[in-house]
């Protein structure tokens, strides 16, 4: 008889010291033990690899988890180890292959990790033949989509494979398709229709802010000053990325490393490796850094300029607060990202314009938006979201709106009538009947736009024109010039209206406290509870998320468990970890 979720939910409990199924997880590990193939897609962090593992211990026989990246492998099979989890990967890095083929056909392994190359060779099937199945899990199956962004061929063998073993049930997993993807990835692995799985997409821990970039560098220092834990800063070339490093290494004194494909193979390496075992790190990378790193207490990412799409912003935002302890993405976006952006669009092929216009149409409502981030973006993946969230910057401190249609009206004749190939300083001295050298010599003094903007609203100008860069209504000339396009002409005859967001006054910048983290500060006990887990990580050569997580620190350092019974209290102690660890932090708590 198969196992019940009752039995699932003990084993939870007594495996991964998790008090309860988070979201959607106890429908998808029903459906496993149930023997019903399934496709689950779950935002990061929703704790996906749970799914398969813990049935993988229940179930007879092993599970085959094809898994795309050897990194990710290695990381998956840490932990799972590190909790008791019988696994073993086959890639052609590991040495064991011996063993871990006998342990296999002995019935001796929960899970056997391989990458799709694997999976996909003739002699595999046989292999697998020779032992017991319990199930297949399919991680990232979006990759065996076209319709999606990492397109995997050698993900299209899977099917075949899975077919040589009709009775053992499918999970697949993704936090990545849109409606189009997942219908193909069902599809493409045989999995019934029934068997989807959606869980939202929000991440409420993690608090999202947009900001126009000023002193850009020093924006993320101040960032860096109010989180303390590990961070990610995406910025867009690799000369970015050498800069920021380094500015941001000098201006804040903390540990802040480059990543991008211009680096030697072994320094990147060295450089990832060094992020993922630190508690503290920062990396400054181009998009190239984040897929295949699982890293849980990552408390801050922060874009250096604005991101491809909402689709890989919410991708490289996600990165942060896997562990569902708060986290913040803040991004910094100039009027300039979008003019770039927008023109390399023009230089697509005809057919590609439209769709890439369109993405950063999208993109620009979620950084001119005057309303709530996370609904922007839920929106867009399209759920339902309630109109606030409370946890991102215009919720927590709901910026002014103006009517800047009059105004949008007058910048963009100003530009029409100087001949389209002025910037935005000439057209401010213009529209505030500012009369200098260059103003008279062209005669614009004489235009009857000239000195038609008074006092408070020349102000608005500089957002206003940003504004209009971001939706595409004022595209630059090659010279630097601001010229009209997009809706402009709607907007010049009233058919179109033009709201944009009030900047703060001077000195009172909308600077908010970042959520402070958190793990307490100067707190002796949590920093020798730290400190031993860094021993304990050192030894077992894993980072030291692997031993425990900041909360059972957090925990372990408010609640004070005198005994090993006490410590199987606390969510995240299973009992492999419990017997391997809990004496030595036993002894910390009682001598701090
Ligand atoms: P995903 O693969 O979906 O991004 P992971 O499998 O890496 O997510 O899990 C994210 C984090 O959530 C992990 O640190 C995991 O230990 C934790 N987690 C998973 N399930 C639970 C649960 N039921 N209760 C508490 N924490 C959980
Ligand atoms: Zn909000």
């Amino acid at each position: 008889m198969a196992p019940t979720l009752d039995t699932a939910r003990a084993e939870l409990r007594r495996l991964f010291g998790f008090a309860d199924f988070r979201g959607r997880q106890a429908e998808v590990v029903g459906r496993v033990l149930a023997g019903q193939s399934t496709l689950a897609v779950m935002p990061t962090g929703a704790g996906k690899s749970l799914t398969y593992q813990l049935p993988a211990t229940m179930l007879e026989g092993t599970c085959v988890v094809v898994s795309p990246l050897i990194a990710l492998m290695h990381d998956q099979l840490r932990s799972a180890r590190a909790n008791g989890i019988r696994a073993a990967t086959l890639t052609s890095v590991d040495a064991d292959w011996r063993e871990t083929i006998e342990a296999f056909r002995g019935g001796a392994l929960d899970l056997l990790y391989v990458a799709p190359e694997r999976a996909s060779q003739p002699g595999f099937a046989d292999l697998l033949a020779g032992g017991r199945l319990s199930l297949f899990a399919v991680d990232e199956a979006h990759c065996v989509s076209e319709w999606g962004h990492d397109f995997r061929p050698d993900y299209r063998q899977l099917r075949p494979l899975m077919d040589r073993f009709p009775a053992v049930p499918r999970l697949a997993l993704t936090a990545t398709a849109d409606a189009h993807t997942r219908a193909d990835v069902l599809a493409q692995l045989g999995i019934p229709a029934e068997g989807l799985v959606v869980a939202g997409f929000d991440r409420p821990n993690i608090r999202y802010a947009i900001r126009p970039r000023e002193s850009g560098a020093r924006q993320i220092a101040r960032l860096m000053a109010e989180q303390p834990g590990p961070g990610i800063v995406y910025a867009q070339t690799r000369r970015q990325v050498e800069q920021l490093a380094e500015t941001l290494a000098r201006e804040t004194g903390r540990e802040v490393r480059p990543y991008h494909a211009g680096l030697a193979p072994e320094v990147r390496a060295a450089n990832q490796a060094a992020f993922v075992a630190s508690e503290d790190m920062v990396i400054c990378a181009t998009i190239a850094f984040g897929m295949g790193i699982d890293k849980p207490d990552v408390r801050f990412v922060a874009h250096a300029g604005v991101p491809k799409s909402i689709e890989a912003y919410y991708q490289e935002t996600g990165r942060a607060g896997r562990d569902g302890d708060p986290s913040v993405a803040v991004m910094l976006w100039g009027a300039g990202d979008f003019v770039t952006a927008r023109q390399r669009v023009g230089e697509l092929d005809e057919a590609r314009q439209a769709g890439e216009r369109a993405r950063l149409d999208a993109l620009a409502g979620l950084v001119e938006t005057p309303g709530c981030r996370r609904a922007v973006l839920l929106r867009h993946f399209g759920e339902d979201p309630p109109a606030t969230c409370g946890n991102c910057d215009n919720c927590l401190d709901p910026p002014k709106v103006v009517d800047a249609t009059e105004l949008a009206r007058k910048l963009l004749s100003a530009a029409y009538r100087t001949g389209q190939s002025f910037g935005l300083g000439h057209l401010q001295k213009v529209l505030t009947g500012a009369s200098d050298e260059r103003v008279v010599q062209r005669g614009h003094d004489k235009l009857s736009v000239f000195g038609i903007v008074e006092g408070e609203e020349a102000r608005l100008l500089p957002p206003l024109a940003r504004a209009l860069q971001a939706r595409g209504a004022l595209a630059a000339t090659d010279h630097g010039g601001l010229m009209l396009a997009g809706d402009a002409r709607a907007i010049l005859t009233g058919e179109a209206e033009v709201a944009i967001v009030q900047p703060p006054e001077k000195g009172r910048a909308r600077r908010r406290r970042g959520e402070a983290a958190p793990n307490p500060v100067g707190d002796p006990l949590f920093d020798a509870l730290r400190e031993l887990r860094r021993t304990l990580a050192a030894e077992a050569q894993v980072p030291p998320y692997v031993v425990f997580h900041d909360s059972v620190l957090r925990d372990m350092a408010a609640r004070r468990p005198a005994s090993l019974a006490d410590l199987s209290g606390i969510p995240g102690v299973g009992e492999k970890k419990r017997a391997a660890y809990g004496e030595a932090f036993l002894k910390v708590i009682r001598e701090n």
